[in-house]
């Protein structure tokens, strides 16, 4: 078994733009340091995976064949700093029927963050050790998909900097294990200490 670390895209490898989110090539802007800090963790022994929400395919602004186009343009600039990703886990779901969106993909779904289905198909395919891995995200959605699969889940100050507590106005929000400043440091903090977070009888 090999541990990973799954990682958020927008907000935490390259610049979460707002509005209605990546649409196209053009909007991928790496978050300084991100191609490296994927380097530093396949070093390290461990595999690095994606795993994205992408509801403007639902929403109807982006198809299957333009999000391949994003996702080529991330992977080569990543490939820059010698970041390569061993795999791309997304969810192309959305719950709501808006207008002008795509039918097929508005549905309720498991894959959609927090829910925890694209970590556990990206556990089952690589076979990954969950006690040795971490995840990284911008969102309390990343952090409660984390958490929910037992993952030591850290967050960053980039995107959107796991402030959006305005998603569980009703019970109280997934916490981050520790927050950093941005992906690198994330990283860093995860090869250094290779087991569990605070995990008890484990070196921290
Ligand atoms: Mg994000
Ligand atoms: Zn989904």
């Amino acid at each position: 078994m090999r541990p990973a670390i799954f990682f958020d895209c927008d907000g935490v490898l390259n610049e979460e733009p707002g509005g209605h989110g990546v649409l196209g090539p053009n909007d991928i802007r790496l978050i300084p340091g991100a191609g490296k800090a994927l380097r530093t963790a396949r070093e390290a022994g461990y595999l690095a995976i994606i795993v994205t929400n992408r509801a403007q395919v639902a929403k109807g602004f982006v198809t299957l064949a333009g999000l391949e186009t994003i996702f080529e343009r991330l992977r080569e600039l990543l490939a820059r700093d010698g970041g390569i990703i061993d795999a791309i886990y997304f969810c192309p779901h959305h719950p709501e029927r808006t207008p002008g969106g795509a039918p097929e993909f508005q549905i309720v779904c498991e894959c959609r963050k927090p829910g925890t289905l694209l970590l556990r198909r990206a556990i089952a395919d690589f076979d990954i050790d969950v006690g040795r891995s971490a995840l990284i995200g911008d969102s309390l959605r990343d952090i409660g998909a984390g958490r929910a699969m037992g993952l030591t889940s850290y967050g960053v100050q980039t995107g959107f900097a796991c402030r959006d507590v305005e998603r569980y106005p009703d019970r109280a929000p997934p916490e981050p294990d520790r927050m950093f400043a941005d992906v690198g440091e994330a990283v860093a903090f995860c090869v250094a200490h290779p087991w569990k977070y605070g995990q008890a009888g484990q070196p921290d």
